[in-house]
């Protein structure tokens, strides 16, 4: 069997891969030197568009329109760009062992990789239901979304039902986004989850209240405070209905599941350390095993602004943290050091005409702003959020850019507020200001 070696390997061929690779090219390392070895069949790509546009009934992206780093407005990494970079893609290869002391990556086919240093960018895998032996969860039509496969898959499912009945289940991000994009392929959805409002873990009751509300207007219908318990399906094998905890049971055609991830660091277990259920780093993505480093989903890294260790989900720090390691390891190489992460967590969502963006921390009490009726014709409200007499977090629907440059800065100045009322009055020229 075929033993490859190189100086770099990114395990891993997802976000912080495609801007690691980009970095590593721009720091100087040399054709031959860099590998990224992806179980996906397709280079790195911004992953978050597989909810969006991917879907869209008109026109809906495809690849090679968004590989990285076209995301974050760079250039955009072709299969083209990696061959004249001497960067080796190892696609549709997955890792299934890999032994850290060795420094060595055993693939499904049986080949070896070896490395100097290694970059563990092997993101996070969807939460299924079988996972919790949901009945009949097993059933054809039951989608999940990871990645551009899963994205097929749910989009001939889309395209092949007429007057189709959707249920999503959860209410999060991937939630919210494919039951927008579900009614724009008019399809009847109806939303199911356990909590009291949508996005829990970021939105106050009062945002939630503006996009159940939206969504409302649009035809999706909210159903709360209960869970998916079980899955009928026909003959052929294909959902039918979905039974709910509290008794209901609901038509299906197609189900969406989108009730979150986990961190794929099982390859590593017991050969790095964890915390928080990530992959253990220092500030420059530095595992505590000698030249391993962890970016993305996976790593728990120190988050500086708020002296604290968190693992963070979503692109930006993906795209930021990849950066960061490959300049780390590249100035180490040369004995220099480079300055400490100190990222400011930035969050943001779209779906039908509908924008937001959120930067800092959501913690503390909170202060709505602006006009959050959702039947407004140009929805623009926020929330600040203020601990210790300070904002520490600012969210935004439908800002300008400017506007959203500046709830940015807002979250990392943590200005202190003297009068509460008055920042509500205020809203985002109080942003604006500083
Ligand atoms: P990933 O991009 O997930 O890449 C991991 C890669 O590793 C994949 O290619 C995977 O196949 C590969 N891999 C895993 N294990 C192995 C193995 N053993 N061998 C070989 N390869 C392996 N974030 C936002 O901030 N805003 C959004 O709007 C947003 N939308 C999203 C929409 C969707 C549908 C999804 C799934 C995520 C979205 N996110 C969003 C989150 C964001 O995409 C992730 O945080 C980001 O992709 C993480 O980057 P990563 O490189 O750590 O992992």
């Amino acid at each position: 069997m075929a033993e490859h070696s190189f100086k770099y390997i990114i395990v891993g061929g997802g976000v912080s891969a495609g801007y690691a690779a980009r970095e590593f090219v721009n720091q100087g390392v040399k054709p031959g030197e860099l590998a990224i070895i992806s179980k996906e069949a397709v280079a790195p790509y911004e992953r978050p568009a597989l909810s969006k546009a991917y879907l869209f009934p008109e026109s809906p992206a495809r690849l090679p329109g968004f590989h990285t780093c076209v995301g974050s407005g760079g250039e955009r990494l072709l299969p083209e760009w990696y061959s004249e970079k001497g960067v080796q893609l190892h696609l549709s290869t997955e890792i299934v062992k890999a032994d850290l002391a060795a420094k060595s990556l055993t693939s499904a086919k049986g080949e070896t990789f070896k490395y100097q240093t290694l970059v563990i960018a092997t993101g996070s895998t969807v939460i299924r239901l079988t996972d919790f032996g949901v009945e009949g969860a097993d059933a054809k039509n039951i989608f999940y979304l990871r990645e551009v496969d899963d994205a097929d898959k749910l989009y001939e499912a889309i395209k092949g039902k007429k007057n189709a009945k959707a249920v999503v289940v959860g209410g999060g991000y991937i939630g919210l986004e494919l039951s927008a994009v579900l009614r724009l392929n008019n399809i009847d959805v109806t939303m199911v989850y356990p909590e009291p409002w949508c996005m829990p873990r970021l939105f106050t009751a009062e945002i939630a209240a503006f996009y159940e509300g939206y969504y409302a207007n649009k035809g999706v219908t909210i159903i709360k405070g209960t869970v998916a318990t079980g899955f009928t399906s026909n003959s052929d094998g294909e959902v039918k209905e979905v039974k709910l905890k509290d008794g209901r049971v609901l038509e299906a055609d197609i189900v969406v599941v989108g009730v979150g991830g986990r961190p794929q660091i099982s390859l590593f277990k017991g050969q790095v350390e964890e915390e928080k259920g990530g992959i253990k780093t220092d500030s420059f993505f530095k595992t505590n095993v000698s030249n391993v480093y962890a970016v993305g989903d996976v790593a728990t890294f120190p988050l500086k602004l708020y002296n604290e260790v968190r693992r963070v989900e979503h692109v930006d720090h993906a795209r930021k943290s990849a950066e960061q390691a490959a300049k780390a390891i590249i100035a180490a190489e040369a004995g220099k050091t480079v300055e400490e992460y100190d990222y400011l967590p930035y969050f943001y969502s779209r779906s039908f005409d509908l924008s937001w963006q959120f930067y800092g921390d959501n913690v503390g009490e909170t202060v709505l702003f602006g006009d959050n009726n959702p039947a407004s014709s140009k929805p623009n409200f926020g929330t600040y959020w203020i601990k210790d007499g300070k904002v520490v977090g600012a969210f935004l629907e439908g800002g300008t850019p400017d506007e959203n440059k500046a709830i940015a800065k807002v979250a990392r100045a943590l200005p202190a507020v003297e009068d509460v009322n008055q920042l509500a009055k205020e809203g985002i020229s109080f942003a604006s200001k500083i």
